[in-house]
């Protein structure tokens, strides 16, 4: 997966503000933050959506979740609260096709599903 962007930020060509890594997962600040906090959370394997997690690979879902508490904690927004998303294809609103969770807090979050 050479040309996607977030296999280039795992390889280090783009540069990103690390926020959390370990052997399978990075976490960056998102470029484009819609909260105070809004980290990207990527597997450092190459999946392009949800829809490639499946039984071999369902650690992967709990490794995100994991992340996701730690960023929350890094960032000081476990005990106020959090959003995570995963935005799936097209009308889900994924843009960048590298699976991704969002976690998104620093402030009270509405009714911003779309
Ligand atoms: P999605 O719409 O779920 O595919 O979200 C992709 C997210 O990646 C958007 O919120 C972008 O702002 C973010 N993004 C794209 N490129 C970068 C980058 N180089 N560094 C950090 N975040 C990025
Ligand atoms: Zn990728």
């Amino acid at each position: 997966m050479s040309e996607c962007i977030f296999c280039k930020i795992v390889r280090g060509e783009i540069p990103c503000s690390r926020v959390y890594e370990d052997d399978k997962m990075l976490a960056f600040d998102d470029i484009q933050p819609m909260a105070p906090v809004h980290v990207i959370i990527i597997p450092k394997q190459h999946f392009s959506t949800l829809l490639d997690i499946d039984v071999k690979n369902i650690n992967v879902a709990g490794d995100l979740i994991f992340a996701a508490q730690k960023v929350a904690k890094l960032k000081g927004i476990d005990e106020k609260g959090f959003r995570t998303v995963i935005n799936c294809n097209a009308e889900g609103g994924q843009v960048v096709f590298h699976l991704h969770m969002h976690v998104l807090g620093g402030r009270k979050l509405h009714d911003e599903l779309g």
